[in-house]
């Protein structure tokens, strides 16, 4: 799998680490990136979630920074992890869709670190993002069929266990917490108990929600005859929860690999969930904050831990790894290096206000600035954006509950004219015939062909 990054790459990766002029050069820090699929930031305990959920990423979070307000650039998995991996927005990488079959032509963090002469491995778990991440690891998972948590962290600590003598770059890829919510019986009972059929009310596949073609098809035969909201809810923290037991045995692996003393652990959700917010239910389609509020927590050893408020992009994850590993991947306009924040999460520096959001294939496009936070549909006939534009003042109205748009057209048409270029794109298709049988089949199952 491994394919020659530029030669350029190779000098740009001699430049200082720590972004500091003049810092002796550190010694070269080990990097392990854990990407969780689907994990809405308060899926974690310390951010909200329920007690006992996640106490493994609770542990590392409490030996790291961690980042309260961090909102991933895009809601599909593929585009995300493509933007985690160059610090570009997806309009500017390409890659627009979980269709789409090859790597963008801009630089991935892998090649760079492989060039930088890094043992890198990755192991996602899913074909579709196999299929666009590929390049640029000496190891690479090209996944026939999806890995489960247990089954991709037994690759990687057997990849960890090998005698090495350079720097590594492991990336590992969770995506249990992905819809359905099929958690083990013995980690559903930790989270429910009854009868999901007893509630009153309605079955919840009654909901119009389910009849749209942008719903995965599989979603309401799963919950058949369900009636209470809680059980979904309770099936979507098991399957995080399962998740974190896994994550848990993959930072021991690392210890008892030696090299957690001098490894850098950076652990991300690529996209929320949307639990029923917003009329949207069990996906990620849309741009509320469900779908774009993150957990994104930094361990650096020797650092001190702490909490962050500032507003952080899933866009800020290659030029914080620029800083903490002494290399340079690409111009990344959008992105910010954490470093600072890292060093003392409360500095007094000046910080970005703004973050704008794709929707997969451009289909909307979302910005929030200054409090306020505007919801842009770019296809019309999109079933989640057919209300047209919604407008929040999220500074008091975190959950998005009061549309504005019709009350403050001078505000909707001033956060509108920083999205142009969204708009003069349209809605793009990627490449999608290439896909073979077996990936459309699986995409499709997941909801997320035939748009
Ligand atoms: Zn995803």
């Amino acid at each position: 799998m491994l394919r020659s990054a530029p030669l350029l790459l190779a000098v740009l990766a001699s430049l200082p680490a720590c972004g500091g002029s003049g810092d002796a050069a550190p010694p070269r820090r080990n990097l392990l990136l854990v990407t969780l699929d689907t994990t809405r930031a308060d899926a974690l305990s310390c951010l909200g979630g329920p007690d006992g959920a996640t106490p493994c990423l609770d542990r590392l979070a409490a030996r790291s920074t961690l980042f309260a307000r961090a909102y991933s650039e895009t809601n599909f998995t593929s585009p995300s992890h493509l933007s985690i991996f160059t610090g570009l927005r997806a309009i500017e990488h390409g890659v627009l869709s979980n269709d789409r079959t090859h790597p963008p032509d801009a630089t991935l963090l892998a090649e760079v670190l492989t060039a930088a002469g890094y043992d890198t491995a990755g192991f996602p778990a899913i074909r579709h993002l196999a299929r666009v991440t590929d390049r640029g690891f000496r190891t690479f998972s090209l996944v026939d069929e999806e890995q489960s948590a247990p089954q991709n962290t037994d690759r990687a600590i057997a990849w960890l266990a090998a005698p090495r003598s350079a720097p590594f770059f492991l990336w590992v890829h969770y995506f249990d917490a992905h819809s359905l919510y099929e958690p083990s019986a013995e980690d559903a009972a930790l989270f429910y108990s009854g009868d999901p059929t007893a509630a009153p009310g309605p079955p919840l596949a009654d909901d119009p929600y389910f009849t749209l073609k942008s719903t995965p098809s599989s979603l309401a035969p799963w919950l058949g005859a369900t009636t209470d909201p809680a059980f979904p809810r309770a099936m979507y923290a098991a399957e995080v929860h399962a998740v974190d037991r896994e994550f848990g045995r993959l930072l021991d692996a690392l210890e008892a690999s030696g090299a957690a003393a001098n490894t850098v652990v950076l652990v991300l959700g690529d996209h929320g969930e949307s639990l029923g917010e917003h009329g949207i239910y069990y996906d990620h389609k849309g741009l509320h904050d469900p779908q774009l509020h993150i957990p994104l927590l930094v361990h650096v050893p020797g650092f001190e831990p702490g909490r962050s408020d500032r507003l952080v992009s899933t866009l800020d994850v290659v030029p914080t790894l620029e800083d903490l590993l002494g290399v340079r991947v690409t111009p990344h306009p959008s992105g910010r290096s954490l470093f600072p924040l890292l060093q003392d999460p409360h500095a007094d520096l000046p910080w970005r206000t703004e973050l704008i959001h794709d929707h997969a294939r451009n289909q909307g496009v979302a910005i929030r600035k200054d409090g306020w936070k505007l919801i842009l549909p770019i296809n019309p006939d999109y079933p989640l954006f057919r209300s047209g534009p919604r407008l929040y003042h999220i500074a008091e109205d975190p959950g998005e509950q009061h549309d504005l748009a019709s009350s403050e057209p001078a505000r909707l048409a001033s956060l509108r004219a920083h999205l142009t270029p969204w708009l003069d794109l349209g809605v793009v298709h990627d490449d999608s015939t290439d896909l073979d049988e077996e990936s459309l089949r699986e995409l499709r199952a997941l909801g997320y062909a035939d748009e």
